[in-house]
């Protein structure tokens, strides 16, 4: 299928982005990498009035790393994150997700903005963004505001964001000395988004997890916390795991899809919590 008649415009700055949401409110749609609008635009899930090209747009893109933080411009392709030896370094997590982000040309092109924007269930940048901490820095009418990646995530698909507002960047706090991290994901192929997935952080010491952050991607409509299962953990070593993986019950509802029963997902989703734990525990070492 084509997409349907829009118009196009190429901003150079926030203020003319901005400045174009106002102009069609809810008829306008932000074009980043493209790698799902387009196909939305083709499959006319989608149908604006006026695309708004970001890729012109200048300081929206590149890594900045500051005494506390990391910056992330909102048009930085998943491409430069993978590459880029400051997040190998300081972010782990990311680094550790994004061969798991679709394949190298979807990834040359798509940006960490597109996909948090999409909020996409099953991504994996969102869930690495919860599991750290991240906030999320929006630009509007009012001026930036910044939302915490536990507000961010809305539902399915959806976020914070206002529909005249723009995502400028991501800033994940620096991790502290002793913490780790770890993910996994079962999908049908590489590259394939998750059935089930878990981003995990936390401070491993004496072999004992401490103020641990346990993410699900792929199980309900956002990404999700595993609340009860990160307080069985506390001080825990991770041997204690499989006691403490009933939790989950509580914690996660799963919602079925084209892949696999909601039953089917909470057993994924312990079998995966058990792994990634370990190799958690093992990151720290
Ligand atoms: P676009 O497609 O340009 O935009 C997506 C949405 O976000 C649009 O609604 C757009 O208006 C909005 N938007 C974009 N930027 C902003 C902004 N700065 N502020 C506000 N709104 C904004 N993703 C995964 O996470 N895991 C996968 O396994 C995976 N597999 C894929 C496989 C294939 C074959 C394809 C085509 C894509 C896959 N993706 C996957 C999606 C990919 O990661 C995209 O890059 C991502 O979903 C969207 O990023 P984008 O930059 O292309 O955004």
């Amino acid at each position: 299928m084509k997409a349907p008649r829009f118009a196009y415009a190429r901003p150079a700055s926030v203020a003319e982005t901005l400045a174009l949401l106002a102009r069609y409110r809810g008829d306008a749609r932000l074009l980043a990498g493209g790698q799902s609008l387009v196909p939305m635009l083709n499959f006319r899930v989608a149908a604006p009035k006026v695309l708004v090209d970001l890729n012109r747009v200048a300081g929206l893109s590149g890594i900045t790393v500051a005494a506390d933080r990391v910056r992330i411009g909102a048009m930085t392709r998943h491409a430069e994150l993978e590459r880029s030896p400051e997040i190998a370094r300081h972010l782990p997590l990311l680094a550790e997700a994004l061969p798991h982000v679709a394949h190298p040309a979807v990834r040359n092109r798509g940006t960490i903005g597109g996909s948090c924007a999409l909020a996409d269930p099953a991504a994996e940048l969102p869930a690495c963004a919860l599991a750290l901490g991240a906030t999320f820095v929006v630009a509007g009418r009012r001026g930036d505001r910044r939302t915490p990646a536990a507000e961010f995530f809305t539902g399915l698909y959806s976020t914070a964001l206002d529909p005249e507002e723009l995502l400028v960047a991501v800033e994940f706090p620096l991790p502290r000395p002793g913490y780790a991290s770890a993910l996994g994901e079962l999908a049908r192929r590489h590259g394939d988004y998750a059935i089930v997935g878990v981003a995990t952080h936390a401070l491993v010491r004496d072999a004992a997890l401490h103020d641990a952050r346990i993410v699900f991607f792929g199980v309900e409509d956002k990404p999700v916390r595993a609340a009860k299962l990160e307080r069985a953990l506390e001080g825990r070593p991770v041997g204690a795991i499989d006691a403490a993986l009933g939790e989950l019950d509580a914690d996660l509802a799963p919602r079925a899809d084209l892949h696999a029963s909601a039953q089917t997902k909470r057993h994924l989703a312990k079998v995966l919590a058990r792994r990634v734990l370990a190799k958690l525990q093992g990151a720290a070492a």
